[in-house]
């Protein structure tokens, strides 16, 4: 038998296209479209205004639901949630829930896996599985949306900040980004987006021409080319230089301030000189540096700043008129950092 389409990876006009290929008028696709971004069902017999015999055939083409979740795990007094979901060829994936004061943010993933192999992250230690769909990426976000329905909230920020490069699987998450932001479905403005890349050159160029202009996050994590080689290896191909010109580029062409993410990793990056280096690396552009403590993991001897060289970092960066913030670290006791719990349960801990 066929596999079955996963309606999430369709935008509206190829939904429609389907719903057509099956015979249906394309108003049809219409009342599907709002039934998945709108209801957030995710069962073909709860959509009441579709004929039954159709709602069966619904059921036997297509599927709603990609994920399957397998484990969750909560923190700061239920304040953050991580769930790892298996996926319909058995992989795993992790997705993550944050509350704030007025804000729920999903931070998802884009791949399973991820080759560029960042010593500090328990995905990049666990190589490069595959990509995902579409669909997979938007089921993630529909997931934790239909759990907050039930509280009577909604999901108002997604960021890819998950396993896994966004920009090396960048039709699949622009895909999802578009799916997402459609006002006949589920409307999440395109300011409420933000990609995180390790710094792919040519995908961040490709992202300032994208109709939507979404938020960027550049994980830095070093000022220098040296340091950064060995923190985030995609740098030998894509070096400082480039990579701060094209954030200057997507900052010029969309306004929007590009995030830096720095994460201080003790007596490796965190001394007061090579905050002065990034203090001048970002010199005059439109940024704002994101400081988050480094969260360790069992792969990699590296620890987080101790608080005093993390306030003395601070001190230079403020003092050269950098702005930044020192994000409050979520979820470290249930290890939610990125690729954690995935790489938990295939060691058996
Ligand atoms: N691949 C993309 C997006 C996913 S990683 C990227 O690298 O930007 C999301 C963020 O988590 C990145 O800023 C990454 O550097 C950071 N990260 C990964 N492992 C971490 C760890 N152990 N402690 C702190 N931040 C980590
Ligand atoms: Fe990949 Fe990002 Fe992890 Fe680096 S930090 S290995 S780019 S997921």
């Amino acid at each position: 038998m066929a596999m079955k389409v996963l309606l999430t990876d369709l935008a509206w006009d190829q939904l429609t296209s389907w719903v057509e290929s099956l015979g249906e008028p394309a108003y049809r696709a219409g009342q599907l479209f709002g039934w998945i971004y709108r209801s957030l069902v995710d069962d073909f017999n709860a959509m009441t205004n579709l004929p039954v015999s159709w709602r069966q055939q619904l059921a036997d083409l297509g599927m709603i639901r990609s994920l399957r979740p397998l484990d969750t795990v909560v923190s700061d007094n239920g304040l953050t949630s991580k769930t790892l979901f298996e996926l319909r060829d058995g992989q795993t994936i992790e997705t993550v829930l944050m509350r704030y004061e007025g804000r729920r943010t999903v931070c998802i993933s884009s791949q399973v896996g991820c080759a560029i192999g960042c010593p500090f992250c328990a995905t990049g230690q666990s190589g490069f599985t595959r990509n995902l769909s579409t669909g997979e990426i938007v089921d993630q976000v529909l997931y934790f949306a239909r759990q907050l329905k039930g509280e009577d909230l909604s999901v108002t920020n997604v960021v890819l900040m998950g396993m896994g490069e966004p920009l090396a699987n960048h039709d699949a998450m622009w895909g999802a980004i578009e799916i997402l932001n459609d006002r006949r479905g589920f409307g999440l403005g395109s300011r409420r987006f933000t990609v995180s890349t390790a710094g792919l050159v040519p995908g961040i160029l490709r992202l300032a021409q994208e109709r939507l202009s979404v938020g960027l996050a550049v994980s830095l994590h070093a000022a220098d080319n040296a340091l950064r080689d060995r923190l985030v290896p995609v740098n030998r191909r894509y070096p400082l230089s480039d990579l701060i010109t094209a954030c200057h580029q997507y900052a010029a062409h969309t306004g929007r301030r590009v995030t830096f993410e720095y994460a201080l990793i003790n007596e490796i990056n965190d001394s007061p000189s090579q905050a002065e280096d990034l203090g001048q690396l970002l010199q005059g552009e439109l940024c704002h540096v994101n400081l988050i403590p480094l969260n360790p993991t069992e792969e990699c001897e590296y620890q987080p700043s101790s608080r005093a060289r993390v306030l003395s970092f601070r001190r230079v960066l403020n003092r050269m008129a950098v702005p930044n913030t020192l994000r409050l670290e979520r979820g470290m006791d249930i290890k939610a950092g990125c690729g954690q719990l995935r790489s938990r349960r295939r060691s058996g801990e």
